[in-house]
């Protein structure tokens, strides 16, 4: 007889879980019954730092004591608050700190990206994507075509799953890649999907890309804290992302941006400039002729948003403290298992319910996507009602993210327990 060890407990799996305690360091907003909620929309919302606050404070004080001095003086000066943040931003995405800098917001920073890496022309001008992308990322890259005097519906290749596939593979990424050959310009695919949670190998399309000289990058929104991303090593060539969802940093926070290095000493690349981006040891001179600072932040605008990045900073200190991403995805992994064995434990069939996230851990992050074929809006809602905060995307896929700073193996327990009880009282 061979022995089967009975599965760990949620209980037992928290006592085992060297991350337990940051889940203290955030305010879990109260379900209905007053208990914390079970939050899993950290892919869209991240929660509330505990420490969010105080940082914010901070920099009232500072403001409130030193007023325009507080660009020099105080805990953290605003002349070079940005700098405070680029050696953590540079351990999430596995990039040297001239790589990175934190400005703007996301879809902002996808414009400004563009116009220095979607440069088209006559010949060589699509631009590859997934299909169903996010919105915003849709239409700005509409637009980039529309700058460009370029017609969208010529410019833009969708990529699609097969017939009666959910998620796409990276055999069918890369041979459309070699199909487009030297027509393509530009890759600008999502590295997590947000609406499947399929995770992309970045590496893989970005040599695929380079094999056919075109420039590759990713919108990080749904990869930055939930993945380990190694953007220098993979040779990506830019990238930005949001810090509001896995990053914790307050809704509409600041956004990271990743140019590579061979990028750094490029003043010659067409961008939108501003006096931020310039060389500091005259940017007060306030002079013509605009000199880019070497790597990332010579992208810069304008000067930094300190409320938000003070709210971020406190929110990457938490990601370095936690140990950074490898810990962070060790827990999301097996948290992620944990719910896909709940609800697959169910045994309901595909027509009912279906998990559109791929099952293997390499191609998706925390998120798991689950088309509810019957009566989805009527199980999001009594999924609320027990305090289970998911989301709903039309027409019928809630998503679930746990995530592994806050999230317990009992909040995704609830959630078993939830469907479970929905199932059996039909
Ligand atoms: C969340 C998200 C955005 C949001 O863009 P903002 O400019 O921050 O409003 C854009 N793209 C993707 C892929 C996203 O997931």
């Amino acid at each position: 007889m061979t022995y089967t060890p009975a599965p760990l407990s949620a209980a037992q799996l928290d006592t085992n879980d060297p991350l337990a305690a940051f889940r203290q360091e955030f305010h879990i907003p109260p379900g209905p019954d007053g208990r914390p909620c079970a939050y899993f929309c950290g892919n869209s919302l991240g929660l509330q730092p505990k420490a969010a606050r105080a940082a914010v404070e901070q920099e009232f004080e500072a403001w409130e004591r030193l007023g325009v001095e507080g660009h020099f003086h105080g805990t953290s000066p605003w002349m070079h608050y940005h700098e405070t943040l680029a050696a953590a931003s540079a351990h999430l995405v596995g990039a040297r700190p001239l790589e990175v800098v934190v400005m703007n917001s996301l879809t902002v920073n996808l414009h400004l990206l563009l116009v220095s890496f979607y440069r088209p022309t006559a010949t060589r001008y699509k631009i590859l994507m997934e299909g169903g992308a996010f919105p915003s990322d849709q239409y700005a890259i509409e637009s980039q075509a529309r700058l460009h005097s370029l017609d969208p519906a010529d410019v833009i290749v969708e990529l699609l799953p097969r017939p009666g596939e959910h998620t796409l593979r990276t055999g069918d990424i890369e041979a459309t890649i070699q199909e487009l050959g030297d027509s393509l310009a530009t890759v600008l695919i999502g590295g997590v999907n947000y609406y499947t949670g399929q995770a992309f190998d970045m590496a893989a399309i970005t040599r695929a890309g380079h094999a056919v000289g075109a420039l590759v990058g990713f919108d990080l929104a749904h990869a930055a804290g939930n993945l380990e991303l190694n953007l220098h090593d993979w040779d990506v060539d830019f990238a930005c992302w949001c810090s509001y969802k896995y990053l914790n940093s307050g809704p509409g926070g600041t956004s990271g941006v990743f140019v590579h290095e061979r990028f750094a000493q490029r003043p010659d690349l067409v961008r939108l400039a501003g006096w931020w981006g310039h060389d500091p040891s005259d940017r007060f001179q306030m002079k013509k002729g605009f000199r880019p600072m070497p790597g990332a932040a010579g992208w810069q605008l304008s000067n930094a948003q300190i409320f938000p990045m003070a709210i971020h900073r406190a929110s990457l200190e938490i990601v370095e403290r936690a140990g950074g991403m490898a810990a962070l995805r060790r827990k999301s992994e097996q948290l992620t298992a944990y719910l896909e064995t709940l609800i697959r434990g169910l045994g309901l069939p595909t027509t009912q319910l279906e998990i559109i996230t791929p099952p293997d851990p390499a191609q998706r992050g925390c998120q798991l996507s689950v088309l509810v074929h019957q009566r989805g809006r009527e199980l999001f809602n009594f999924l609320a009602g027990r305090g289970i905060i998911a989301d709903w995307r039309e027409p019928n896929v809630i998503r679930l993210a746990p995530v592994p700073l806050y999230n317990s193996f009992e909040d995704v327990s609830r959630v078993g327990e939830a469907l479970a009880r929905f199932f059996t009282e039909e």
